[in-house]
């Protein structure tokens, strides 16, 4: 959770300051307003931080701790996933390797890029592998990722790690900073909305199906009774930019949009929709037709009023 990951932050920021808690959060407040909201509170934190004369350099974090830009990063993770490893020509035309791997704690995971053939060594040998709880020290945070180079180190430890957090985590950030295949959260105001278009899947794989002369035929399952799902384009903005989205089915509905066969109906709903502000959490991709990035949506949630209340009371 964002708010938990901010609320860890603040504290040790409050530790290592010997500044109260609610006078670190005012502050952070504060800088948000100066930059009209366009930074996150954890980002806020984080400039606070560095106002303070502190860092996080060299403290052992938990991977939700983990923010763009910290450098010399200390985090202990279980290895969930190891891609193959690719090489490339480097500038010097040497050959290069780069592995990408995905690393878990009680908290959250991360993608971590290993850039150094030593460490690279380590995998090849069977030494890192899937299940294997891992010591990284000195790495530094390129956006989202842990980037590991010849001054980083990893290695295998025999901590013990039983519950870890593999879910896709959704990071908050702003639609100015989204980059392809980012898993980010972004809080923005629908600008526009499309017409919701439908189409067909099996009901037993759930991959889409096209009509054929005698009905609907799966691959995999033959002639099936087709199931009909939609999908609706709206662009959301948040202050920062805008960003074209897809939303299906369930999505369809979390936004509001129920009556999608009465014309009449969806119209009002659609019209509902301007200017309605909402949580998604998603996926960014490149759209192939339009070469434009692309918000896939998986999860809308309400603004709570409740919860902005609060803070504004703050
Ligand atoms: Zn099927």
């Amino acid at each position: 959770m964002p708010e938990e990951n901010y609320d860890r932050i603040i504290t040790k920021i409050s530790k290592i300051s010997g500044l109260e808690k609610e006078e670190i959060e005012r502050r952070v407040e504060a800088k948000r307003a100066k930059l009209s909201g366009l930074i996150s509170k954890e980002g806020a934190a984080q400039v606070i931080a560095a106002e303070l004369g502190i860092s996080f350099d060299n403290e052992k974090l938990k991977i939700e701790e983990l923010l763009p830009g910290m450098r010399k990063v200390n985090v202990s993770g279980k290895i969930i996933n190891v891609s193959p490893v690719r090489t490339f020509k480097t500038k010097k035309g040497d050959e290069g390797k780069v592995v990408n791997l995905f690393i878990a704690d009680e908290t959250s995971n991360v993608r971590v890029v290993l850039w150094d053939t030593n460490h690279i060594g380590l995998i090849e040998e069977g030494k890192i592998a899937p299940g294997v709880v891992v010591e990284i020290s000195n790495g530094s945070m390129r956006d989202n990722e842990l980037h590991l180079g010849s001054f980083s180190q990893i290695k295998p430890t025999n901590e013990k790690m039983d519950e870890i957090k593999t879910e896709k985590v959704f990071r908050e950030k702003n639609i100015s900073e989204l980059k392809n295949s980012d898993n980010v959260k972004i809080r923005a105001f629908i600008v526009q909305s499309f017409e919701p278009r439908f189409f067909y899947v099996c009901p037993t794989c759930g991959k889409k199906v096209n009509p054929e002369d005698n009905g609907y035929i799966c691959p995999d399952h033959g002639k099936i009774v087709e199931e009909k799902r939609s999908l609706i384009n709206v662009v959301i903005d948040d202050g920062t930019e805008t960003i074209r989205t897809v939303a299906f089915h369930k999505n369809v509905s979390a936004l509001g949009l129920t009556e999608l066969e009465n014309l009449e109906e969806l119209a009002n709903q659609r019209a509902n929709l301007l200017g309605k502000e909402m949580f998604f959490s998603g996926t960014v991709r490149n759209n192939r037709l339009f070469n434009t990035p692309e918000f896939i949506i998986e999860n809308i949630e309400e603004v709570n009023p409740d919860l902005l209340i609060k803070e504004l009371e703050k």
